[in-house]
């Protein structure tokens, strides 16, 4: 392997200093948590910085995620300046500060893998506050720090380094941004400030080696593109189309992880769109992938945009989402095919959508892990839509009764909305749920069994409903979980 560019250009890089007058970075911008660690860090004697999304999403005016710091003091030096401090990783050690809800995550500062070890190296940053499971990253014992090559991926970890070489080992040049705190000043290895101005999402480095590197960068550029409204650099962009299949080796538990801040960042409906345009799609959920490429891929189309649309309206509006309804609708149109083509082969309704449902979550959580607390509620959210069509007789009052009720009843909108002929079904339970007793017993009294199931396939292409309803009502299952 070549010495990789990056690396070689970081020995002689000279960074750009900007002092606190000449950028927009206040104290005030940050979290009390964040400084209240800079600070102990700095009293300690130690370099402290600020870096990552949280220097780019103020600088940008955006309210950032969280704040992550990085250091020269090691995680057991970090971990002694800290009470509540906890290191995690088994792989490349984090140090985890909580202050009093925030977690700030500190690291120490990190070399790029070693050029000449390029094909050996360190997954990286493959951590996640909230989800400690082991990902690919943190699957080798602590420090036995093994090496193991594949292509080019980084599988074994890297080694300390100084905060130079800290920049050049980060992903894209806007997330490379560091804010010292012993002078306020912004510091700028990697040209991320021209960047950030020019609305430039650039990896730095080679793009296929940072991929090949660690192929979760490409969904990385496509959840800043999406969400921050930039544009990828042609040189970074040119490669995501060709480079999609590396995705395939990274485990399900980091695609997870991945999947979630993609598609419940309150920016799905771009994302999903930038993913399908590079390709990346296909990677994290095949099968509705080809669902969505099948000849009548209309209706899933439809089903999976106005899903993510609703998803992104609750974010905004300060709402809680659930993977379970997420997986739903991404899933829908895949299991409905499967199971049509079963009951096409003899199986009645009701068992082929159960064995359908059982055959395409075994297969999707290969690609794109999902827990069984949502998992369940997700074949519930199925199971009812047959259920909800059972309108007669004792059936919807105990329909009505189940803690997933009304996740279902939203997923049935959200199906209507799509284009499913379900509209009538789903205006009988709106009057049903709101109805008196004795209205709610005529009711059932003179419903007919519907066919309205809409797991026939059938359905009309009328345009997308205008009045919202569905995008306001979906999802509030979520309370259920
Ligand atoms: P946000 O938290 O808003 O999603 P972020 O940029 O802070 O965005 P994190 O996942 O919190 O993303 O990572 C923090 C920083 O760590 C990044 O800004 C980047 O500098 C570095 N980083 C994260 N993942 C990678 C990666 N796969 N390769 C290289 N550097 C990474
Ligand atoms: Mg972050």
């Amino acid at each position: 392997m070549q010495p990789s560019l990056h690396k070689a250009v970081a020995i002689i890089s000279i960074p750009k200093i900007i002092p606190r007058a000449e950028h927009t970075i206040s104290r005030s911008n940050i979290s009390e948590g964040a400084l209240k660690v800079l600070y102990r860090l700095k009293n300690a004697g130690y370099q402290a910085y600020l870096v990552g999304g949280g220097v780019r999403d103020v600088l940008l005016g955006r309210e950032p995620k969280d704040f992550d710091v990085a250091t020269n003091a090691l995680p057991e030096q970090v971990r002694e300046q800290f009470r509540n401090c906890h290191l995690i990783g088994r792989r490349f050690r984090l140090a985890h500060v909580r202050v009093g809800a925030d977690i700030i995550e500190v690291a120490t500062f990190r070399a790029a893998p070693n050029a000449d070890d390029a094909d050996a190296g360190a997954n990286q940053d493959t951590r996640d506050k909230n989800n400690p499971h082991p990902t690919d990253g943190d699957t080798c014992a602590s420090g036995s720090m093994p090496r193991a090559a594949k292509d080019g991926r980084i599988m074994r970890d890297n080694v300390y380094g100084s905060v130079e070489e800290d920049a050049w080992r980060r992903d894209f040049t806007i997330n490379a941004l560091y804010y010292n705190i012993d002078d306020f000043s912004l510091v700028d290895y990697t040209g991320g400030l021209e960047d950030l101005n020019a609305g430039r999402l650039r990896l730095i480095g080679d793009p296929e080696q940072r991929y090949r590197e660690d192929p979760v960068r490409m969904l990385r550029a496509v959840r800043f593109a999406a969400k921050l409204g930039f544009r990828i650099d042609p040189d970074s962009a040119a490669p995501l189309f060709k480079l999609g299949y590396l995705l395939d080796d990274i485990s399900s538990a980091r695609l997870y992880d991945e999947t979630l801040k993609l598609f419940m960042g309150g920016y799905a409906v771009q994302t999903f769109q930038l993913l399908r345009h590079y390709g990346l799609f296909g990677h994290l959920f095949p099968y509705t992938e080809a669902d969505l490429a099948h000849e009548e891929s209309h209706f899933p189309l439809i089903l999976v945009t106005c899903a993510l649309t609703n998803t992104d309206a609750r974010i905004a509006a300060g709402k809680t989402t659930t993977p379970a309804f997420l997986y739903a609708a991404l899933l829908w149109g895949a299991m409905r095919t499967l199971a049509h083509q079963m009951q096409v082969q003899g199986m009645n309704e009701a068992e082929a959508l159960q064995e359908a449902g059982n055959v395409i979550v075994a297969r999707q959580v290969q690609r794109t892990a999902l827990p069984k607390r949502f998992s369940l509620p997700m074949r519930e959210i199925w199971n009812l839509q047959l259920r909800l069509t059972q309108i007669t007789g004792k059936r919807p009052f105990v329909t009505l009764t189940h803690p997933r009720f009304r996740a279902a009843y939203d997923f049935m909108l959200l199906r209507a909305e799509a284009g499913e002929e379900i509209q009538e079904l789903c205006d009988w339970w709106t009057r049903f749920q709101i109805a008196e007793d004795d209205e709610q017993q005529g009711m059932v009294n003179v419903a007919r069994t519907g066919t309205v199931a809409g797991t026939g396939k059938k359905r009309t292409r009328r345009s997308r409903s205008k009045s919202g309803k569905a995008v306001s009502a979906s999802q509030s299952g979520d309370s259920a979980e």
